[in-house]
């Protein structure tokens, strides 16, 4: 097998658009910048990815519940989650070329009067960085007036701190728990560029995860575990602080990666410095992967305090925090002085959260002071631990990852470049093809459809009966379909009685054929595909 040469991200887009991946939008028009369709193969592609996903996170947990929330939704959140203030990029416009540029990507990019040259040496005057908002605006309603300012969300994440409680009260589960949720979002990207990676209509998929805030884990357990060094902390314990839960969720993420298809040796964990972190974030790790324009971005997971939920609970007036019976009962079991020692650094956090909000401080200290008077009546906001992963950006790591030519005889025998996507048949958008040997022979025919009709409730399957068999593998190895089925004559029993019944069973990635009797076919593909 052979890497592919010169320019991976043409080869791979003209191939997803040549076989029905993805398409620009809009395309009888000229496009659209940073806006994407997937056709018929990206759809299954697509929906696979997030059903995996939710399957994982949601369905095979006892401890996270769903949510479908709106795209639009009140202005209040984005005001309460920093995004109308601080969701801003720093743009930069040349005046020679009149380019717009982000200014922390200015060097990158091409200048669009000469591809040639980057943009940092084009001689072009530049203006200053300005603040540019990245949510688009609409009005909710018929006036188009500032009351009736709407924003599509720019993440789904919101919505579930919007709704924590709604949820709470409603699945029965009590911290820790999460809440999860896979959906659109938006972003005027000022350069949306390298293909679907940065879009400006995209889908995520996010959980957060509530937790005990540390001192809360010790007032119950007595003590807080300490990390691990390396590697998947195990079992979730009672003692577990935020710093082993965000340890949990990146090994599970990555876990779930390997599953699809990405295997740990194709991530990159990042973890980001004291500098680069959110002023509320604990702890941040970007899982990177190796794309052909470079090692970027799949997924961040950051431990983000009880920011979010305070923040809603400022800017609304309704009450985020839980009641926690454990956290009542052994309170009043601790020694004086453990309770105040838990209370002063509750207090001193909250405390210092207010202050960076910009309360004044004797609100800040008296604020601060209830709500570590609530630690011995059970009451706190839980803290957060959020893997937020993107749909599209997965799907075009999972197509880079699967591209792949190697050498593979023709009809004649003579060696050709085979283009094969080597999907995981966890996500390949067709699990199975069947084709009858020859078209023209209806007993052939009739046996090939009842073999897709005995497959089809199951999976995705695709009948194909035009062309040579060779043509036919091709065809499949090139949209990464993990297994063919052909019913040939032997199928039928006309070569005796030995391989009656049975139909050959050929194998994308290793060419290799066997034969395999039809009452086994549906186990042996479900064992593959789940
Ligand atoms: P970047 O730094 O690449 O702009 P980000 O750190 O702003 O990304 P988050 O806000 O953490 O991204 O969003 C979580 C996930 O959503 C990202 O890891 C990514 O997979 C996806 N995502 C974010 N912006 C885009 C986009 N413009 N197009 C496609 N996916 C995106």
């Amino acid at each position: 097998m052979s890497e592919p040469k010169e320019n991976p991200l043409e080869k791979i887009a003209s191939l997803c658009k040549r076989r029905g991946f993805i398409f620009q939008s809009s395309e009888i028009y000229g496009g659209i910048n940073g806006f994407w369709d997937y056709g018929p193969l990206g759809a299954e592609l697509k929906r696979n990815v997030k059903e995996l996903w939710w399957q994982t996170m949601v369905l095979q947990r006892d401890d996270v519940a769903g949510l479908e929330a709106t795209i639009i939704m009140h202005p209040g959140i984005w005001r309460a989650s920093g995004h109308v203030d601080t969701f801003a990029d720093a743009m930069i416009d040349c005046k020679t070329c009149k380019g717009r540029f982000r200014a922390d990507q200015i060097s990158e990019i091409p200048c669009p009067q000469k591809p040639s040259k980057k943009v940092s040496e084009c001689a072009g005057e530049k203006t200053a960085p300005r603040a540019f908002n990245l949510m688009f605006k609409t009005c909710v309603g018929p006036v188009e007036s500032e009351e009736n300012v709407a924003y599509l969300r720019p993440e789904t994440a919101q919505a579930i701190f919007a709704q924590f409680k709604n949820v709470l009260e409603t699945s029965r589960q009590k911290v820790p728990f999460g809440i999860a949720q896979i959906g659109k979002a938006f972003r005027n990207e000022i350069t949306p560029r390298n293909y679907t990676f940065r879009s400006r209509e995209f889908e995520q998929m996010e959980l957060e995860f509530f937790i005990r805030p540390d001192e809360v884990v010790e007032a119950v357990s007595g003590s807080v575990a300490a990390p691990v060094s390396k590697g998947h902390p195990g079992r979730p314990g009672a003692d577990w602080g935020w710093q082993l839960w965000h340890q949990y969720w990146v090994e599970e993420r990555i876990r779930f990666y390997g599953n699809i298809g990405l295997p740990r040796a194709t991530l990159e964990e990042y973890w980001q410095s004291d500098q680069e972190l959110a002023h509320y974030a604990r702890a941040t790790v970007d899982l990177l992967f190796k794309f052909p324009f470079g090692t970027q971005e799949l997924e961040g997971i950051a431990a983000r305090s009880d920011f979010d939920l305070s923040q809603h609970q400022r800017f609304s007036g309704k009450t985020m925090g839980v009641f926690d019976d454990e956290l009542k009962a052994a309170w009043e079991k601790l020694p004086k002085e453990r309770q105040d020692a838990l209370w002063r650094r509750y207090y001193e956090h909250r405390k210092k959260y207010l202050a960076r909000m910009g309360v004044a401080e004797e609100q800040a200290a008296r604020t601060a002071t209830d709500d570590a008077n609530g630690l011995a009546r059970g009451q706190y906001i839980p803290h957060v631990i959020e893997p937020s992963a993107g749909v599209d950006r997965l799907i075009l790591a999972l197509i880079c990852h699967a591209y792949s030519e190697d050498q593979a005889p023709d009809e004649k025998g003579k060696l050709e470049t085979r283009t094969v996507l080597r999907f995981h048949p966890r996500v390949a958008p067709i699990k199975a093809a069947v084709f009858p040997l020859l078209k023209n022979k209806p007993e052939l025919v009739a046996r090939a459809l009842a073999v897709r009709d005995l497959l089809r409730p199951h999976m995705n399957v695709f009948y194909d009966e035009a062309g040579a068999i060779g043509r036919r593998y091709r065809r499949q190895d090139e949209i990464g379909t993990p297994f063919c089925l052909t019913i040939d004559f032997e199928t039928l029993g006309e070569k005796g009685e030995a391989l009656k019944d049975t139909v050959t069973l050929r194998d994308r990635d290793t060419m290799s054929q066997e034969r395999i009797k039809i009452p086994e076919l549906l186990s042996f593909l479900l064992s593959k595909i789940h």
